[in-house]
């Protein structure tokens, strides 16, 4: 069978976990990575992948069966994702959850327009966890749904630590709590508040003669950040920061909790512990990529979400292998 032609749109981590995601995906074949940046000054993962211009992407038209756009949700997708979307077929990873309707309505109309399919927000929040909610509600109508993120890094909270006078280096990671999970799991439905649900852990380099118990008490106080939050901080040095710290691990839990009568509890649950949440992210666009390459093929144009995918439309096996293997 023909290989499924695929290009990346702009290398930062994501285009990065999207190149070496597709060398494991045997029906697929990726043309190159394009750039709004001058081509000769990345450096791809392999030494054989081809590096384009953004202006140049027109020419590969009728070579590239499905374009995954790597960018930015804030300032990148916004523009990119209707632009490219009257032209190619495209898998992006929009993230800002509250803006995800509008955003499906600025790729829908000019990707009906030129026949072209537009998956759009998946990943795995929004993405995997999105099926999960939907599957919990669906399954158990009478019931509670709980997300947890972590252990995570936080890059909004890791730089307003680096913000702090005295402050050399640190990170921020986001923890679930082990207390509220344990309530979630025992199918005791609790109301948790933002602060229960969460801990917040900070790993920080202090410069020379800065005192420890004031940037301890800067950190914890801090309005928005981490006074809602149970923090703890840890002094390390910059030789352990830059040991230890390097990774953008992430994950967490989707649990649903619910009855299907007064007397029984039913509690489901899907978990994702990431050491790179980018390469992770990046897997899931490859695996919707394939399925948008078949639902442009059966016709079905416009903008979609990972709602309206049939599972089976991810798999690299057929419906016959999948039916005799996983059923
Ligand atoms: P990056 O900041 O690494 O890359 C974003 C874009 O910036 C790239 O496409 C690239 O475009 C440009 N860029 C990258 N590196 C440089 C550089 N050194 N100098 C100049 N420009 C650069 O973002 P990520 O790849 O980490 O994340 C992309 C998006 O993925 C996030 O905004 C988030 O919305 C989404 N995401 C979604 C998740 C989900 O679960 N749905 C999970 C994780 C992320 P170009 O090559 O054209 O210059």
């Amino acid at each position: 069978a023909e290989k499924i032609r695929i290009g990346i749109v702009g290398y930062g981590n994501l285009g990065r976990g999207v190149e070496i995601s597709v060398s494991k995906n045997p029906d697929m074949e990726l043309v190159g990575i394009f750039t709004r940046r001058a081509p000769e000054a990345l450096s791809a993962y392999f030494d054989d992948t081809a590096v384009f211009a953004m202006n140049d992407l027109d020419q590969f038209r009728h070579e590239v069966d499905v374009l995954i756009l790597c960018g930015g949700s804030k300032s990148d997708l916004p523009e990119q994702g209707p632009e490219l979307a009257a032209r190619f077929n495209t898998v992006d990873s929009f993230d800002t959850h509250a803006r995800i309707p509008k955003y499906f309505e600025t790729v829908d109309i000019p990707a009906r327009a030129g026949k072209k399919t537009a998956l759009i927000s998946a990943g795995w929040d929004p993405g995997m966890f999105s099926i999960n909610r939907l599957y919990g509600e669906a399954l158990l109508p009478d019931g509670e749904t709980y997300t947890f993120w972590g252990r995570g890094l936080s890059q909004g909270h890791s730089d307003a630590i680096r913000r702090i006078p005295g402050v050399a280096g640190g990170v921020q990671y986001t923890l679930p709590s082990e207390t509220a999970i344990a309530q979630v799991r025992s199918g005791s439905r609790p109301e948790l508040s933002t602060r229960e649900k969460h801990v917040r852990e900070c790993f920080v380099v202090l410069a020379d003669g800065a005192d420890a118990e004031k940037i301890r008490r800067t950190i914890v106080s801090m309005p928005h950040y981490f006074d809602e939050y149970d923090t703890t901080v840890n002094f390390i040095s910059a030789e352990e920061l830059a040991h230890d710290h390097q990774a953008m691990p992430h994950g967490g839990f989707v649990i649903r909790s619910g009855n299907t009568s007064d007397e029984n509890a039913q509690v489901i649950e899907y978990r994702l512990a990431l050491e790179s949440n980018p390469e992770f992210t990046a897997s899931v666009l490859v695996a919707y990529a394939r399925a948008t390459h078949r639902i442009n093929q059966a016709g079905q144009y416009g903008a979609v979400t990972v709602l309206d995918v049939a599972p089976g439309l991810l798999s690299i096996k057929t419906p016959e292998q999948l039916r005799a293997e996983l059923l």
